[in-house]
Order: C-alpha cells, then sequence, then structure tokens
C-alpha cells in the first residue's frame, strides 16, 4: 500500500504548477464554481436537458465552454468538442389513424389502436380470416392451408388452439409479433389481430422507440367487436400513421494530454428528464425536471477535476478524457456509442470514474462506490479518508449509469454515488437541496484517489460477479430474481427466482412480469434498478406482476 497524498500536499503542491495563466482554485472558489454550474445547468432555461432538445444543446455548449476555460482539447468528432449520435424517439401517433370495415368505422383508441410494431401506411383490400395465424407443422397445424392472403389482410385471433398458457402446446407460437411476420411473409398487406377467447387478457397499447416496426400495418381491435365482422371478403380500409423520429444527442469530449501512454476517463452525464415524459416518477401537472443532483451535481465535479487536474504535478501520470455523455436516462444512449466509436483507442484506457447524482452527500458522510471489484488496484480506496468522507464500496461493474458501458468493454470503471431521495426523477430535485461541501470532498477523495493510483501501470480488469446484476450495490435491497435481459416488452421478465429471497417468499416466480414496485411503475430494467432504490431492509411493500397476462398484487418483505 502506499501512501495517499493529504489535501495538504496536494495544496503545496499546486503552487509549483507551471501554468502562467491558470491557477489551482482553492475550496471556496472551487465551492462557488460548482454551484454556478449546477444553477445553470439546472435553471428552467435548460428545459431539463433531454437529449435531442434545445435544452440539451445549451447545456453542451455550456460545458464545451468550461472545457475550454480548462484547456482541453477538443476531441469529439474530428476536430469538435461533440460527439454526435443518432437514437430513436418515442414514436408518437399523428393525425390519420382511421379503420373502416365493412361499413362501420372505429375510432382509434376507443376501438382499436396499432401494435408497438405498427407501419404507417393505407391499405384498401379485404379480410381473410387466418385463424390463429400459426404454422406448425410438427403439431400438425397449418392455419394458412388452403387460404390465401396476398394482398388482403390477415385477420388473426391472438389465442392459439388449446389456449394460451404455460402448458400450451403452441407457447412457441404466442409471439404476436412473430405471427404478424409470418403473415406479411405469406403475403398480407395488413394484419388485424382481436381476441375471442374471454379467459385471455388483451394486449394494451403501447408504443416504444426500441421496437422496430414491420413493413405493414398491425391493428388490434378491441374487446368483441371482431364479432359478426370477421368474415371472408369483408372490404376493409386501413389508415394508420405512426410519426417515428430519428434524433440526435451530443457527448462533449475534451482530452488533457500530458503526452502519457495511458488515459483514464472521467465522465458523468448531462441530459436529464425534460418536462419528465419518459422515466419520470412525478405524478400530476408537466413540468421541468431540472435534475440539479441528477446530474448537473456529476457535471458540476467532473468540470472541476478537469480545472484542478491540469495544475496537479501529483496527476500528470495519465492523459485524462473529459466526456459528458447525453442519452444515459433514455438507456446510457452517449456511453454507449462513445465505447462503440471511441475517440481515443479502448486499449488505452487505463480506468474510468463515473459521477452520478454527487449532490446530496448527508451527515453520515457516505460516498457509495460501485464497481471496484473491476481491478485488484480499487484496493485502494478502501483505507482512504478524506475530510471525513467514508467510501461504502461494491463490487459490480454494472449498474444504471454510464460506467456500465465501460465496464462491458473491459475497462476497469466505478461509480460514485450520493444515494437516492424522495426528489429523485421529480421536479423537486433541484439546486436549494444540493450540498457543494460535500460535492467538494467528493472532488478533493477523487482527486487522491488518482494520483494514489500513479504508480501503477494500466490499471488491470477484472470481471465481477454478474449472477443477478440488477442488483446492483447502488441499492440495499434485492428481490432475488434473474431477470430476463432479451425481453423488450413492458416490464421485467423474471427468467428465474433465488429460493429464500424476498421475491420467491413473496411468491414472484419464473415468467411473471414485475410492473410496478411500491409506487412505481416498473417499465423495464432501468425503472426496476430505480424502483428497488427507494427500499431498505425490513421495509414491506406491493410488487405486481402480470402472470399468465394478468395482474397479481403481492406483499413482500425487503430482508
Ligand atoms: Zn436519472
Amino acid at each position: 500500500m502506499r501512501l495517499h497524498p493529504s489535501l495538504f500536499l496536494l495544496s503545496f503542491s499546486v503552487l509549483s504548477a507551471s501554468f502562467a495563466n491558470a491557477q489551482w482554485m482553492g475550496d471556496e472558489d472551487a465551492r462557488t464554481q460548482m454551484r454556478y454550474d449546477v444553477q445553470y445547468l439546472a435553471s428552467d432555461e435548460l428545459e431539463g436537458r433531454e437529449a435531442g432538445t434545445k435544452g440539451e444543446k445549451l447545456a453542451a455548449d455550456y460545458i464545451m465552454g468550461k472545457f475550454q476555460n480548462a484547456g482541453l482539447v477538443p476531441y469529439g468528432d474530428s476536430v469538435s468538442y461533440l460527439q454526435k449520435f443518432p437514437f430513436a424517439a418515442m414514436p408518437v401517433l399523428g393525425a390519420k389513424n382511421s379503420l373502416q370495415v365493412g361499413r362501420k368505422q372505429f375510432k382509434q383508441g376507443q376501438d382499436w389502436f396499432p401494435m408497438a410494431y405498427c407501419d404507417t401506411g393505407i391499405v384498401f383490400s379485404k379480410l381473410v380470416k387466418a385463424g390463429y395465424g400459426i404454422e406448425a407443422p410438427q403439431l400438425g397445424r397449418n392455419d394458412y392451408e388452403g387460404i390465401d392472403v396476398k394482398d388482403r389482410v390477415a385477420a388473426i385471433s391472438i389465442s392459439s388452439p388449446d389456449g394460451v398458457h404455460p402448458h400450451s402446446r403452441y407457447i412457441e407460437h404466442n409471439d404476436l409479433r412473430k405471427r404478424a411476420e409470418l403473415a406479411i411473409s405469406k403475403g398480407a398487406i395488413a394484419v388485424l389481430f382481436y381476441n375471442d377467447n374471454k379467459d385471455m387478457e388483451s394486449p394494451e397499447f403501447r408504443m416504444s422507440e426500441k421496437v422496430q416496426a414491420l413493413s405493414v400495418p398491425v391493428l388490434f381491435l378491441k374487446g368483441d367487436l371482431h364479432e359478426g365482422l370477421i368474415v371472408d371478403g369483408n372490404p376493409i380500409v386501413i389508415s394508420t400513421d405512426i410519426v417515428r423520429e430519428q434524433r440526435t444527442g451530443m457527448n462533449v469530449v475534451g482530452f488533457l494530454d500530458n503526452g502519457k501512454e495511458n488515459v483514464v476517463v472521467i465522465g458523468a452525464h448531462f441530459d436529464h428528464l425534460g418536462y419528465g415524459d419518459e422515466g419520470s416518477l412525478h405524478r400530476g401537472e408537466r413540468a421541468i425536471h431540472n435534475g440539479a443532483d441528477d446530474n448537473a451535481s456529476g457535471i458540476a465535479v467532473m468540470l472541476q477535476l478537469a480545472r484542478d487536474l491540469r495544475e496537479l504535478d501529483e496527476a500528470r501520470a495519465n492523459d485524462y478524457l473529459f466526456i459528458a455523455f447525453s442519452g444515459e436516462e433514455k438507456g446510457l444512449y452517449g456511453s454507449n456509442w462513445w465505447t462503440k466509436h471511441p475517440t481515443v483507442p479502448i486499449e488505452k484506457l487505463s480506468y474510468m470514474i463515473n459521477l452520478d447524482m454527487v449532490g446530496r452527500l448527508d451527515s453520515s458522510k457516505t460516498i457509495a462506490i460501485s464497481g471496484v471489484g473491476t481491478s485488484p488496484s480499487w484496493a485502494e480506496i478502501d483505507p482512504m479518508k478524506i475530510n471525513g468522507l467514508k467510501a461504502k464500496t461494491s463490487k459490480s461493474g454494472i449498474g444504471p449509469s454510464d460506467h456500465t458501458s465501460f465496464y462491458l468493454k473491459d475497462v476497469p470503471a466505478i461509480h460514485f454515488f450520493t444515494g437516492s431521495h424522495g426528489d429523485y426523477h421529480k421536479p423537486g430535485d433541484d439546486v436549494e437541496k444540493v450540498n457543494f461541501n460535500g460535492m467538494l470532498d467528493i472532488t478533493r477523495f477523487i482527486e487522491s484517489l488518482i494520483t494514489s493510483l500513479n504508480d501503477d501501470p494500466k490499471l488491470t480488469f477484472t470481471k465481477t460477479q454478474e449472477a443477478d446484476s440488477t442488483e446492483t450495490p447502488r441499492f440495499k435491497v434485492t428481490m432475488g430474481v434473474v431477470p430476463d435481459y432479451m425481453y423488450d416488452g413492458k416490464g421485467l421478465r423474471v427468467d428465474g427466482v433465488t429460493e429464500g429471497k424476498p421475491g420467491a417468499a413473496a411468491g414472484v416466480k419464473a415468467n411473471d412480469i414485475v410492473v410496478k414496485l411500491g409506487s412505481q411503475d416498473v417499465t423495464d430494467m432501468m425503472s426496476y434498478m430505480k424502483a428497488l432504490g427507494f427500499f431498505n431492509k425490513g421495509e414491506t411493500t406491493q410488487v405486481t406482476v402480470l402472470r399468465e397476462g394478468k395482474p397479481v398484487t403481492m406483499d413482500i418483505t425487503f430482508k
């Protein structure tokens, strides 16, 4: 174990910094500057900094200016600080959605809706009944035998010859998207799904930017409207209008060049939830989500590190790459993009430090640091005590923030986090509640950590245990379930449960789809992880799952 330079030593070294026009910022100035950064980034003017919006651009402009002041070299696309990346916006319904079967008009929303993979289009044709739309020769079933759906609209029941349940022989044909694809491969120019099985739950209207559209309109006709209507040859007119927009997000990337072999990445996301249309936990009127803690705080600490590291003689063992990520809130888009389009060769990266929500250090002065299992060198952290800050470490390299993207590229990566709170993903995450003394303590802690790693060559990467990777150390509790990573529907599909853990004890079973935990809606893996963050050991709440399509609510006690 090497000695850790104290802050006292750090500030002395600064006196010898060789930059004529730059100087070490004292504690008071650093706090003032960080307050200024958070105040601006979390102001209403930036409208919550949602990726792809004007607020994101304003925030990126601000960060670029600060990078420039800190003397960082532009390291985004070509000679710019910006690295742009495309992403799909949430699809929205346009004005021209209509359905007419026979002489009857049906209202979008009330009577029918487009499936998530419905294409935009206009179809004038005739209905052909295609049963369940299943082709299963090994079971002696072919709903397309003797019929021709070419240039017709295939009308398909969402049930199966023996119903839809876990013991159905047709269970592998349950996927409606696959049935629609089969109909299209047979020449259908649209698909109309309906439910004629009273014991079965119907699908719900839900668009998702993560779902690719098929090549034709695919609709669901609600309730019992299909009765008497699904007749071969019945004329049908369909107009679907779904606006799928490609947007552009931007990372801001700057380089501190010390002419060294290895590069240390210091990153924080600057995007947030905008008006809270996606990912918000706020119920009530639409409001700007300023995201002071999440994650103007992380950006402010990152900017302070950029200003400081250039002045620190002890910190010249590496080059530093500072990245302000966008699209984190939508699913780590920016960091994912950077690691797939790196502006510094990944092989040169020694390690990555991620800052996400570091503005709420409380009186216990505990900072959660996850990812310490990603390199043996992180053992440095445990004995570190800077300004009374206590590190609470945990091993997993996978968690709900941008360090995950680097860990997945075999880069040792740790994440700093001061903990969740009641304003998390709500309009109340404002600058007044940010602890700037705490942010300064964290800044100094990281500067100490960086200098203590000086003598290490490039850090050795180690994989961490990922058996139950949604249970990241960021949370105090776990459910003990194995999620289905490939599931792209709404909620979190359970692949398996660990006996004796809270999930199993509550009665959660494999194949259940978790849709709600406490008061939090679970729409995907990220929101599941975020929902877990609200609970402490010993607390009891309710978990709602969809089991065979039906909601089941259970009491769950975390232990
Ligand atoms: Zn967030």
